[in-house]
């Protein structure tokens, strides 16, 4: 999900605080869910690439992305039809974790249940919002 925008059908997104376990008395709900992850494009600076000058931790593989221009490049699955990043493993709706969280882009850094697109993911995968009884 360039650095580009957020949450905005047809954009890069992500999904970004994803599989991260939260404390034992607020679970994260990102860890048995994974919409976000099979929903949008995710796209972002090559530099953010394994080895890269703003890569995290080791950086994104690059046999995970896909070249979408010069200073563009996307994960590999999210401009599939249906969606789904190669780095998300599980069953969306279940138990998930992305294979590169540390890794992970500055989209999926950025992504989180506050950001309205979270609630539009989880609708397309038949769960209902984040908080809903
Ligand atoms: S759609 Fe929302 S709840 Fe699901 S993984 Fe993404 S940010 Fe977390
Ligand atoms: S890199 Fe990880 S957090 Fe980002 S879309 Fe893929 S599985 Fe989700």
């Amino acid at each position: 999900m360039s650095a580009p925008a957020r949450p905005s059908e047809g954009d890069a997104q992500v999904v970004a605080q994803r599989p991260e376990g939260g404390p034992a008395s607020a679970p994260n709900p990102c860890t048995a869910c994974g919409a976000c992850c099979a929903a949008f494009r995710v796209d972002f600076h090559p530099a953010e690439l394994a080895g890269g000058t703003f890569a995290w931790a080791g950086g994104v593989p690059r046999e995970l992305t896909v070249p979408v221009a010069a200073r563009l490049v996307r994960m590999r699955g999210t401009d599939a039809a249906p969606p789904r990043c190669a780095a998300l493993s599980g069953e969306v709706g279940g138990a998930v974790a992305c294979a590169i969280y540390d890794a992970r882009p500055s989209p999926c850094r950025e992504f989180d249940v506050h950001h309205d697109a979270c609630a539009r993911a989880r609708k397309r995968h038949g769960l209902p919002p984040v908080g809903a009884a």
